[in-house]
């Protein structure tokens, strides 16, 4: 299984919490919302799990690599 994080800007709430933990995948744009990283590595699952269940809005979403489908990790 091999998962991809992604952010949804409409519902990011600019905690900081992504960027903080994970500054190689995540920065603020220009509006102070979380976005990936240009040329950023995705995380492990592991981690990407980790990140999107910190996210006090849920605004971190993981898909399943080979289907597109998303996955539901809260
Ligand atoms: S942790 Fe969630 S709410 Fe906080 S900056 Fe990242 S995406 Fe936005």
């Amino acid at each position: 299984m091999a998962y991809r994080i992604s952010v949804d800007a409409d519902v990011c709430m600019s905690s900081g919490k992504c960027v903080a933990d994970a500054p190689d995948v995540f920065r603020f744009d220009d509006d102070e919302l979380a976005e990936l990283v240009p040329g950023a590595v995705q995380p492990s699952d592991e981690k990407i799990i980790d990140l999107a269940r910190a996210c006090p809005s849920g605004a971190l979403q993981v898909h399943d690599v080979d289907s597109g489908e998303e996955v539901d990790v809260l």
